[in-house]
């Protein structure tokens, strides 16, 4: 699936592990560009809950292509906040539910699944002026000519602590014990599959958050897109 797009210069590529702070951080750097935040794995998750919602199996690759190829999942922002929805019905905390997110790389493992869903990515992002994608294989295959890339990362305690700190926000009664656990089988999952593994493309730029804000990691992103954007 060769990737054209003429306006990749325009394209952000975040990617990184699960609580690597990535999601903050993309949505700040789109609102300072005034750009389009395209959250990956809230689609991922949004097929995932179709697929339950449907009774399919979750190991039966035909018929989750055909849903992914199907799957109504749009995205929109209401204010700072991320509203997902799902055949016109807001499923934005049902999609964060731990239950759910268990069940997400089985999905996302899946080739006809990803060539579903990276399709959708690339035309969502084309529509838009600009646009910051965080996931984990923006900049490796979605768009791997993205002229922005960067690999946010952070020592496994933090990201537990930041992941048990919003799901506590959002009302979600979690152990850290659990959270842990799910990080760490999720990120074994997701760098470990065959298909579009987390990976940091050559060309992206790493930062460790661990000791940063989102502040300055918003910062750092923007002012070195800058920096690139004046030199062109
Ligand atoms: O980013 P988030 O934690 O919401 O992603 C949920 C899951 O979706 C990940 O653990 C991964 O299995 C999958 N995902 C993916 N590729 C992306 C984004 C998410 O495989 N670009």
């Amino acid at each position: 699936m060769p990737y054209k797009n003429k306006t990749h210069n325009e394209i952000i590529a975040i990617d990184g592990p699960a609580g690597s702070g990535k999601s903050t951080v993309a949505k700040g750097v789109a609102k300072r560009f005034g750009f389009l935040y395209v959250d990956t794995g809230a689609i991922y998750r949004a097929l995932t809950l179709a697929a339950i919602k449907e009774k399919i199996n979750l190991r039966d690759r035909k018929a989750l292509a055909k849903l992914a190829a199907r799957a109504d999942i749009q995205l929109n922002m209401r204010g700072d906040s991320l509203r997902v929805a799902l055949d016109g019905k807001d499923v934005s905390r049902a999609i964060r539910e731990q239950s759910l997110t268990e069940k997400v790389c089985c999905v996302a493992a899946i080739k006809e699944v990803r060539d579903e869903l990276v399709k959708m990515q690339r035309k969502l992002a084309k529509k838009a002026k600009g646009a910051v994608l965080e996931g984990r294989d923006i900049g490796t295959v979605v768009f791997p000519e993205a002229k922005y890339k960067f690999y946010l990362d952070a020592w496994p305690d933090e990201r537990t602590r930041r992941r048990f700190k919003e799901l506590r926000q959002m009302g979600q009664k979690v152990k850290v014990e659990g959270i842990a656990e799910d990080i760490e089988k999720r990120d074994k999952s997701d760098m470990t599959r065959e298909v579009a593994p987390l990976a940091r493309a050559r060309d992206a730029v790493y930062i460790d958050t661990t000791e940063l804000s989102v502040e300055d990691v918003v910062e750092k992103i923007s002012s070195l897109i800058g920096n690139s954007r004046c030199s062109i």
